[in-house]
């Protein structure tokens, strides 16, 4: 562990609101600290917003909006690109930080780094793709005209498990379209994103298009934009309940709202499948992230004639997975991000194994200092186990067989969720007829990881609506305007 150069990445690190392009203590004066999950020790302190700093964010958005939207989008673009730029040229500062303020080993942390800069390229070069249609109305007299402008001042709120990435998906095509935006990430790891926030000033973003407050009272904070007419959007990416509190909010001024909430992801391994791919791709599935993500693997459905081997080697390859703080070199499993959350994993485990469920490998918590748990298969799940239902966060995998395929998709649809879903088979007309069959945003074809800042990300039914990414990302941020022509 090199001390020295944590605390240099944590001294350069701001640590204070981000309003109108400038760095600011909070109106309150008051700050809080960020917990390292691995050792339960405080890294640092961040100024603690207050409402009143929440609307002079809001003040900074309104007096850039009109500015900012009328920036050529090749400046807006260029800018992104060069965020992407430094944000590949800081990478280890910030994958360290990252890591320090989540726990997730460093390879992920500079997995997500490279992940979340992507975002910024992506929309870089569909900032100048930004059009609009022109046709004769079918009558012959007059023209129709649409066409795609910002939607003005947005609210962007993030979730802990990617500090960067799920900012960068939002703030990406939210510079690109042309708007203006407070974000209030996670109060447990805001570090990552007061970093960027720098970077993108260092890049040339003009002051208050971009506006971070931090906070322990995220909803003290964000409630009052939600009360301001001049609140145009609002983008979430956290938990369902939380999300469904902020429609009922949004519905005050009918905001424009993207959804991105909770998962509860199925795997299905049918039997002509191969077995070592799915292996392979259900470490990736299940681990990445500690299993903190909202696609992770979160129940194992495989067909009875391969479960117990699949069962068994994906055991064997959890076990052999090294725990330990995500600064330490190998380590590939690090701690969950606080003890509610291992309380909540361990819960879920005993109660699969009250009722019946056998535990392949782990089951346990590791060590005295930091929040781990041991990498966990389950075999023998019954159709009463909490964990079925409900999203694990956390490092546990759940195997439960199925005879048919009809099953198969029933089983996978019984959920509120519908995010995505993996599916591993060797038969093409069975991975199609499955595949239309699920409801969910996305599919995993014999992968076990689809998020790709080229590809929409999103969700059904409770996991949300609207999406990241791909062709429709910008999309979210912008409102079609229709002229009729007289001519
Ligand atoms: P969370 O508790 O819903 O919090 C997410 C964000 O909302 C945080 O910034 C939080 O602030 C803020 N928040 C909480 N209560 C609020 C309120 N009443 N008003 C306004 N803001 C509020 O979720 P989380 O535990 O951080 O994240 C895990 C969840 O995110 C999981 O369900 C996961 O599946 C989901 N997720 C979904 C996606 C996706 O793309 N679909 C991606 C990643 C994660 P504080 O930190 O101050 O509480």
């Amino acid at each position: 562990m090199d001390t020295a150069r944590e605390k240099a990445v944590l001294d350069r690190t701001p640590k204070g609101l981000f309003i109108g392009g400038e760095w600011r203590d909070a109106s309150s004066g008051t700050t809080f600290g960020i917990e390292d999950p691995a050792t339960e020790q405080t890294l640092t302190e961040v100024a603690n917003g207050t409402p009143a700093d929440s609307i002079a964010a809001l003040d900074a958005c309104v007096q850039a909006q009109a500015e900012w939207a009328a920036t050529p989008p090749r400046e807006r673009g260029e800018i992104l690109r060069r965020t992407f730029e430094l944000m590949n040229d800081n990478a280890d500062d910030l994958a360290l930080l990252m890591t320090l303020e989540m726990g997730k080993p460093l390879a992920e942390a500079k997995g997500e780094v490279a992940y979340g800069a992507e975002f910024l390229r992506w929309f870089a070069e569909e900032a100048v793709r930004i059009d609009g249609r022109w046709s004769v109305n079918p009558n012959g007299s007059g023209r129709l005209l649409t066409m795609k402008q910002p939607v003005g001042p947005c609210l962007l709120i993030t979730p802990w498990n990617f500090p960067i990435a799920m900012g960068t998906r939002k703030i990406g095509p939210a510079v690109a379209a042309g708007c203006t935006m407070v974000v209030k990430p996670a109060q447990q790891t805001p570090l990552s994103m007061l970093m960027l926030a720098q970077l993108m000033k260092d890049a040339g973003l003009p002051d208050g298009v971009l506006n971070v407050v931090t906070s322990t009272k995220a909803s003290d904070v964000t409630g009052p934009l939600f009360e301001d007419p001049r609140l145009r959007k609002v983008s979430f990416t956290g938990s369902t309940p939380v999300g469904q509190k902020l429609m009922e909010l949004a519905s005050k001024h009918l905001l424009r709202a993207s959804m991105e909430l909770g998962g509860n992801a199925p795997y299905l391994v049918f039997g002509d499948a191969d077995l070592e791919a799915a292996v392979d791709q259900a470490v990736i599935a299940k681990m990445r992230n500690i299993g903190e993500s909202c696609v992770a693997a979160n129940r194992f459905h495989v067909h009875e004639s391969v479960a117990d081997e699949f069962a068994a080697r994906l055991a064997e390859r959890l076990a052999a997975m090294k725990v330990g703080r995500g600064t330490e070199d190998g380590v590939e499993v690090g701690p969950l991000i606080d003890d509610t959350q291992r309380g909540k994993v361990a819960e879920l485990v005993d109660d699969a194994v009250s009722k019946g469920a056998k535990v392949l490998t782990g089951g346990e918590r590791v060590g005295d200092r930091g929040y781990f748990y041991a990498p966990t298969v389950l075999s023998g799940i019954t159709d009463d186990a909490t964990l079925l239902r409900e999203e694990i966060f956390g490092p546990v995998a759940p195997v439960k067989t199925f005879s048919t395929d009809e099953e198969a998709v029933a089983a996978a649809n019984d959920s509120e969720y519908g995010l995505v879903a993996y599916v591993f088979t060797a038969d093409l007309n069975r991975a199609i007829r499955v595949t239309e069959g699920l409801e969910v945003g996305m599919v995993g074809l014999n992968r076990g990881l689809v998020s790709n800042p080229a590809a929409e990300f999103g969700g059904v039914k409770q996991s949300g609506f609207g999406r990241e990414g791909g062709r429709e990302g910008i999309e979210e941020y912008l409102y079609t305007k229709y002229v009729a022509v007289d001519v």
